[in-house]
């Protein structure tokens, strides 16, 4: 079977993001031989580079719409975009990054085009014998899974989590062949608000949802400076730093590095979990993680009924360890 699919490829400070490379891996997956993959993107300027990026793992045809009023993100105009694509499109399913502005574009899309809309998918299964394509997505923090399809007659309207599913690889040195980029009619609509200016918190890192290595400290890391040995370890890795809620109750680190159920949820390929217990509530954060690690002075702890690798021992001689060994291999 053969699809239309169009992917929002999202950017931020003005560069793709990575699960824009997913949602158009999963886009060529689900257009099948035959089918064709639009993506659209949106903002004021440098849009022919990560155009021809787009092509060059598989977009079809890219549908750009620059205009100064895209400059920040604001779910009216962005909105506003989405639908002329759909209009000059039509696709069969529109895919976007569950990220803070695809979980709130994505029900905007799917209420004006009575679409269906399935969220936060973690794994997408082929149709069986002409069978549905099964959406997998985590319910419950992570503890089950449902398997959803669309019944037909309607739009599709998917968010995929970051980090879950391959992403479009490049596939050749030229891209596809009778790849297009289309200019997109847009109107910009009336804004009742306006960004005036971006707070960026001191040591801002990478977006945790996203690291492919996350070092996540708990209790046992004791004191601010106790994180100090972390960051040089996620920075070995180019990777980020995450915490226990415990961590941030105590002061030691800002809560937007909190990892958990009342925190973000991570999928990286490799979870260093330094001096965390391992509760429930933190579980439901990073369980999903490809590789865990724990390291932790307590044999008993739960985290290492999780853990692929566990290492019984004192977070201040082993993590330093960890990151001369990766230093030393990064060379
Ligand atoms: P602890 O449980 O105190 O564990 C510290 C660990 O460090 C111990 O295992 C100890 O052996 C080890 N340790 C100490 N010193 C060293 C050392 N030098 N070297 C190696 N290991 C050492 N928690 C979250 O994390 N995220 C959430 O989103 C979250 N949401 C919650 C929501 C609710 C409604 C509730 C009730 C709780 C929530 N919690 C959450 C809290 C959760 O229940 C735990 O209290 C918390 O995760 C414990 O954090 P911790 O593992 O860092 O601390």
């Amino acid at each position: 079977m053969s699809r239309t699919i169009l992917v929002y490829a999202e950017r931020r400070d003005g560069l793709l993001r990575r699960v824009a490379f997913e949602a158009l891996g999963a886009a060529r997956r689900l257009a099948g031989e035959g089918g064709s993959v639009h993506a659209v993107l949106a903002g004021s300027g440098g849009a022919a580079e990560d155009a021809a990026a787009l092509q060059a793992r598989g977009a079809d045809v890219v549908h750009i719409a620059d205009d100064p009023t895209l400059q920040d993100y604001a779910p009216e105009a962005y909105l506003a975009v989405l639908r002329a694509a759909m209009d000059a499109v039509r696709p069969d399913a529109l895919l976007l990054g569950h990220t803070a502005a695809g979980r709130e574009l994505a029900p905007r899309v799917a209420a004006a085009y009575g679409a269906g809309h399935i969220a936060d998918v973690t794994a997408i299964e082929p149709f069986e014998d002409g069978g549905d394509v099964g959406f997998i997505r985590p319910l419950y923090a992570g503890k089950a899974f449902e398997r959803r399809s669309f019944l037909p007659g309607h739009p599709w309207v998917v968010t995929v989590r970051p980090n879950n599913l391959p992403p479009a690889e490049p596939q050749d040195a030229g891209g596809r062949s009778g790849g297009s980029v289309q200019a997109l009619t847009y109107a910009p609509p009336q804004l009742w608000t306006a960004v005036r200016g971006l707070l960026r918190r001191a040591g801002g890192q990478l977006d945790l949802a996203e690291a492919d290595v996350v070092v996540s400290g708990g209790r046992g890391v004791r004191s601010a400076a106790g994180f100090e040995p972390l960051q040089a370890l996620a920075a070995a890795f180019g990777g980020a730093v995450g915490a226990s809620r415990a961590a941030c109750d105590a002061g030691y680190c800002d809560y937007a590095l909190q990892i958990g159920q009342t925190g973000k949820v991570v999928t990286p390929q490799l979870y260093i979990a330094c001096g965390i217990s391992g509760a429930i509530q933190h579980l439901a954060g990073m369980s999903q993680s490809r590789t865990i690690v724990a390291i932790n002075k307590d044999a008993d702890a739960p985290i290492f009924s999780i853990a692929d690798y566990g290492i019984v021992g004192d977070l201040f001689e082993v993590v330093p360890l960890l990151t001369s060994e990766v230093l030393r291999t990064n060379q």
